[in-house]
């Protein structure tokens, strides 16, 4: 099965995203995570990504698209995987489409989960404090929030336009999240 996980930061979709490729025995690809990893780790990569990362800017498509071309190769084992963080534009939606393409794949399931805004940056300052990430802070975390609202939501309408957008509560416990989504995904767009 393949996924693209959608929601705004602060959504939850790291904290989903594991637990959900695992139980459904697919590959957990996440940006994010990519991204910080390259910036710990001092790759050329890294060094042009901190900036991005600290400021909550977005990196231009064409490097994301390049990474994710690649773990798609790399990674992608036939089962399927669940995106996480990607794709965050239009052009990247339409990127990650051609690259489906040229592997005769397709996206089976977008899951989008919602959350009201005052609770996002509720947990996303508590997060700042728990995990020390440095764009958690008010004004990075406000900015992001801005990027998401211009340059994420248009995404929203090319999934529902390919008929498998699935919206899903985010409010809840942690697990009370992850059986809707469970279910969202096995049942497909109701
Ligand atoms: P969030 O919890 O805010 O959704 P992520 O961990 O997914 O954050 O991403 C952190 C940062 O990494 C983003 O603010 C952005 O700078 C960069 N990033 C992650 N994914 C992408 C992407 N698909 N395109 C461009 N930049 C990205």
């Amino acid at each position: 099965m393949r996924i693209v996980l959608l929601g705004p930061p602060g959504a939850g979709k790291g904290t989903q995203a594991q637990r959900l490729a695992d139980e459904l025995g697919i590959v957990h690809l996440a940006t994010g995570d990519m991204l910080r990893h390259a910036v710990a780790t001092g790759t050329e990569l890294g060094r042009k990504a901190k900036a991005y990362l600290d400021r909550g800017d977005l990196l231009p498509d064409q490097v994301i698209l390049d990474i994710m071309g690649e773990e798609l190769d790399l990674r992608n084992s036939g089962e399927g995987f669940l995106l996480d963080g990607f794709p965050r534009t239009t052009g990247q939606a339409e990127g990650l489409d051609a690259l489906m393409a040229k592997r005769g794949e397709r996206i089976d399931a977008a899951p989008l989960l919602k959350v009201s805004e005052p609770e996002l940056i509720r947990r996303l300052l508590g997060r700042a404090t728990i995990e020390g990430r440095s764009d958690d802070t008010a004004e990075v975390i406000h900015n992001r929030l801005a990027v998401y609202t211009r340059e994420t939501l248009p995404i929203i309408e090319h999934y529902r336009g390919h008929g498998i957008l699935i919206e899903v509560d985010g409010e809840g416990t942690t697990e009370e999240v992850y059986q809707r989504l469970l279910h969202a995904v096995r049942n497909g767009v109701t």
